[in-house]
């Protein structure tokens, strides 16, 4: 007995109402892009489910790729049988010796009303089927082993067991896009996948200060970006040459102040790089309390520069579930490589924790930024990391 089909469940899609479509749409693409490298897999998109059809392609690696993909609730292995009593009996008898549970039972769904025999008692007439030509298999109907589940549709009926349980969440692209400021720390990476978890495609902003910081920082930056394109589609990493700016930030503005500055610095520009993008919001790896740059005071004055929204999806987490969630999805050991960040380098020994709004004003109005502005949005270096890239050593990665 042959698996050919992999079953995919929508779960919180199937609320979205007249947009159900659109999100489905974007999944049934997400799915084809994830498993391309099977190339004789085929996705058929229906109301309420998703079929692989994997002709003849082996399904245990395409299930565990399909585990990572966001607006999937579950999942499970399927055969397809013509919707005739005996063909249904006999694969189902196959599976259920290919598991060989101690305990099983069946449990019918007959959407497909013309099927003669009701739900409840083909349960029945199954379930005896299989005790009579089996040995040592009892049923359970509360607690077994195993559970097959026929599901009895119109094109056919569908034979499958075990479910296995999705990322959830919404489908990458069907929120939108949002840019990420993303540093080459371990916070950032996982507020950019948090995102995407919701349905949000990103675009990433990187500050970057050579010779301050190093090449490696950058190569940091762009292998993390890669890893993020395994969970969605292929991102566009925008480097922001950055030095000449933070010198002169370095230079002119008292240092209690200068972390402040630095970073309605970094909001500025990101908006402007934001906007040119056609892109409506912004994501931070900030969570409250954690450093100096992230009390209350100083996310008002921070914020102050943009009336864009900025998404903080790791606000109200605690660093050990942070970095928890940055192991689980692969970012972690990237993310501890010890290259210097622009921020670091410059940050002064004892930054003002809670800066006050006015004061930052009055240090940045005495200051001319406009030009330094203009030359760094006309030098920003733009690579496209494509998700095509994701090969199966990043699958292996995660096996
Ligand atoms: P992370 O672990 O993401 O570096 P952090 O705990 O070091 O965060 P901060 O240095 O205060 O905290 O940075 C807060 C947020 O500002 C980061 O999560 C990131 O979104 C953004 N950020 C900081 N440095 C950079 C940078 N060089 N380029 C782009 N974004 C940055
Ligand atoms: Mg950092």
């Amino acid at each position: 007995m042959q698996y050919d089909h992999i079953v995919i469940r929508y779960g919180e899609l199937s609320l979205k109402g007249r947009n159900r479509k659109l999100f489905t749409t974007q999944l049934q693409q997400n799915v084809i892009s994830a498993i391309r490298e099977f190339p004789n897999t085929r996705v058929q998109k229906k109301r309420d489910r998703m079929y692989i059809v994997l002709n003849g392609e082996n399904p245990e690696p395409i299930m565990e790729r399909c585990r990572y993909i966001f607006g999937i609730q579950s999942l499970s292995l399927a055969i397809k049988v013509e919707n005739d009593e005996e063909k249904i009996k006999e694969n189902a008898l196959a599976l259920l010796k290919q598991a060989n549970p101690t305990t099983f039972k069946v449990t019918t769904r007959r959407s497909f009303k013309d099927f003669p025999i009701g739900s409840q008692q083909f349960n029945q007439v199954l379930g005896g089927y299989l005790l009579v030509n089996t040995e040592n298999i009892t049923v359970d109907v509360h607690n077994p082993d195993l559970e097959i589940v026929v599901d009895i549709r119109e094109d056919a009926t569908y034979l499958t067991s075990a479910k296995i349980l999705g990322a959830g969440g919404l489908p990458v692209g069907s929120s939108g896009k949002s840019l990420l400021l993303l540093s080459g720390g371990i916070d950032s990476p996982v507020a950019g996948y948090q995102a995407m978890k919701r349905g949000v495609e990103l675009e990433a902003i990187h500050f970057h200060s050579p010779p301050y910081t190093s090449e490696r920082a950058k190569e940091k930056v762009l292998d993390l970006a890669e890893k993020l394109t395994y969970y969605g589609k292929s991102i566009k990493v925008h480097i922001i040459p950055f030095t000449a700016l933070q010198q002169k930030i370095h230079r002119e503005v008292p240092h209690g102040y200068s972390m402040t500055v630095m970073r309605r610095m970094m909001m500025r520009i990101s908006e402007a790089v934001a906007q040119k993008e056609n892109i409506l919001s912004l994501i931070t790896g900030e969570s409250l309390g954690q450093v100096a740059s992230q009390t209350m005071e100083s996310m008002h004055a921070i914020n102050a520069v943009t009336n864009y929204p900025v998404i903080r999806p790791l606000v109200a987490m605690n660093k050990d579930e942070i970095i928890a969630i940055s192991q689980q999805i692969n970012m972690y050991s990237i993310s501890i490589r010890p290259y210097e960040d622009c921020c670091t380098v410059f940050v002064p020994r004892s930054p003002k924790t809670k800066p006050r709004l006015e004061k930052v004003e009055q240090f940045e109005n005495a200051i001319d930024f406009s030009q330094d502005i203009e030359d760094i949005l006309n030098n920003i270096e733009t690579v496209t990391i494509s998700a095509d890239n994701q090969s199966s050593d990043q699958l292996d990665d995660l096996l």
